[in-house]
């Protein structure tokens, strides 16, 4: 027993110092060690507890410092507003339902933040009878129901997720979202920044990116799945 327990510490240190590893891209890959979001923080909460509990919130170690660090900024930057996250992928990756991405850790989903007619920010409703929220339809006004989809927050998060991917010597490959409602983030005080640094999509995507946005980040991913002498090339 006094073994078993000592064998249980060691893997417990060791699974805290790891950091993940990721192969192939997005779209056909998969990841070690990956870690799990935390379920909430003082400025953010995931999407639902069953969908983290039964293994859908795991991202590359990276990805998790950069997020936890995106939203500290925002703690003082956008004070008063709060924000979700929604699917990531599982612990080892691989083919994630109904995603077509999301594979090797480096795929996020974030809720699209909202304001109510008075201002104050508010979470987008997350359940299993809406999809998780993925059910919402916003209107060309980015209205859904008595709720406003808050561009200058949603500016701010990204900006402050590629702040803090450069910070780690990272980036962000890109971000997807309605390219029909992209001008109003540029029409923040947040867009010049966002027009010189950060890719987005052109194109509608094939689902609508209005309820959620998905940031693919720029972390290197071992390439071929090669094992010489168990070192992988
Ligand atoms: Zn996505």
């Amino acid at each position: 027993m006094k073994i078993f327990l000592c064998l249980l510490a060691v893997l417990s240190l060791s699974a805290k110092a790891q950091t993940s590893v990721c192969y192939g891209t997005t779209s056909n890959g998969r990841i070690e060690n990956a870690v799990k979001l935390p379920g909430e923080g003082d400025n953010f909460v995931g999407y639902s507890t069953i969908a983290s509990l039964i293994g859908r919130t795991y991202v590359h170690s990276q990805v998790k410092d950069i997020i936890i660090q995106a939203y500290r900024q925002l703690e003082t930057e956008q004070a008063g507003k709060v924000y979700k996250y929604a699917e990531t992928g599982w612990a080892q990756g691989g083919r994630f339902k109904p995603h077509k991405t999301h594979q090797n850790g480096l795929s996020v989903d974030f809720m699209t933040p909202v304001i109510e007619a008075d201002g104050k920010s508010v979470h987008l409703p997350t359940h299993p009878f809406n999809k998780f929220g993925y059910d919402i339809e916003f209107d060309a006004n980015g209205k859904y129901e008595a709720l406003t989809i808050d561009y200058l927050a949603l500016a701010a998060h990204i900006v402050a997720l590629h702040k803090a991917a450069k910070a780690q010597g990272v980036d962000l490959w890109r971000v997807i979202f309605d390219p029909k409602l992209q001008p109003n983030l540029f029409n923040t005080r947040y867009g010049d920044y966002l027009k010189k640094h950060v890719q987005f999509s052109r194109k509608a995507s094939w689902v609508r990116h209005d309820e959620h946005y998905h940031v693919d980040f720029a972390i290197p991913c071992v390439h071929s799945e090669t094992k010489n002498n168990g070192v992988i090339k």
